[in-house]
């Protein structure tokens, strides 16, 4: 499919301006594409950019006299989709035309009516990409429920109902064991049975880390998704933070960017000033950088209100996230 994309904006750009898009400008064309369209941003981008590769190749064939690349059917890729004759049984068996019952394990629910099944060979196993209407079936929420999200280190978030939604440090938990495998990969031969063996290892562990941090991101985005009409965050320039070395683990590891993208797309998310939420009282407005009195304790110099405060952060964006959508409202 991602061929067969490339190769679509190649045609384009020969038809009219007679030239030839380079691999790198394709690349680059296709991850906007993959931005706008989330089943292309499902395909692994090593794939995506295997695909490019091809193209590449088959375009330079045509410069040296050979024929133009043809659009390609599915047999040329590793991957098999099923538009019908499939079922899925107790959520642990897909049964497939021709291979019949198939165990396999799901990390989400599915709900909805399905419509496609894309099964995809990896260097890892097999993987089934099982594609729903459930988007139509999702009832939005009432205008009325709104919800303020403060992201922390300590937490993961904490939400202004007073949720705290704990940091699952992944990262962290497996990063140990991928030093160890690592050291352990270095020491074996270039070339030998063992050296092969380790690589598959270290890879499986990075895609371990990688499945169970976006488990946990959709599950909690979908969550608040359903749950929220609005969702207020603070306008923080997450890549910015990023750079700040002490910070950049956690950040990366938690992976705020990646939560607030997949916010974006499965409610309305307002992006709020973020300027003394955590030096404000949520209950009488006092702002004083005395009260906070500890990363997690809150006590108000004016009023005595004391709480935690990521909590009272969350109140506070959850209150001018309000301010916010009324004066639009009042504009409209
Ligand atoms: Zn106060």
């Amino acid at each position: 499919m991602v061929y067969n994309m490339g190769l679509e904006i190649e045609k384009e750009a020969w038809r009219n301006q007679q030239r030839y898009v380079s691999r790198y400008e394709l690349s680059k064309q296709i991850k906007d594409i993959r931005q706008t369209y989330d089943w292309v941003e499902d395909c692994p981008f090593e794939t995506v950019e295997r695909h490019l590769f091809r193209l590449d190749n088959a375009f330079k064939k045509f410069f040296k006299g050979g024929g133009f690349p043809r659009f390609q059917s599915k047999k040329h890729s590793h991957s098999i989709s099923f538009k019908q004759n499939f079922s899925i049984i107790a959520n642990h068996y897909l049964k497939l035309p021709k291979l019949g019952a198939v165990k396999f394990f799901t990390s989400a629910e599915i709900f909805g009516e399905i419509k496609t099944v894309t099964v995809k060979k990896e260097a890892t196993g097999y993987y089934a990409c099982i594609m729903t209407d459930a988007i139509k079936s999702i009832q939005c929420p009432d205008e009325n429920q709104v919800i303020g999200i403060d992201m922390g280190l300590k937490y993961f978030a904490v939400l202004s109902d007073g949720r705290f939604i704990e940091n699952p440090k992944h990262f962290a938990k497996y990063e140990r064991r991928l030093r160890i495998e690592n050291r352990s990969l270095a020491r074996k031969k270039k070339g030998g049975n063992n050296r092969k063996k380790q690589v598959r290892k270290v890879g499986l562990l990075h895609n371990k880390i990688k499945n169970l941090r976006s488990d946990f991101l959709h599950k909690q985005s979908t969550r608040i998704a359903k749950e929220n009409h609005f969702v207020f965050v603070e306008d923080l320039n997450v890549v910015g933070m990023a750079k700040n070395k002490n910070l950049s683990k956690h950040i990366l590891d938690s992976g705020w960017g990646a939560f607030r993208e997949l916010l974006l797309y499965k409610t309305n998310v307002v992006a709020v000033n973020p300027k003394h939420t955590s030096q404000i009282c949520s209950h009488c407005g006092h702002q004083d950088s005395e009260s906070r009195k500890s990363q997690s304790e809150f006590i108000c110099t004016s009023c005595g209100h004391a709480m935690n405060a990521d909590h009272n952060a969350a109140l506070n964006i959850l209150s001018r996230g309000t301010a916010h959508v009324r004066e639009r409202k009042a504009i409209a």
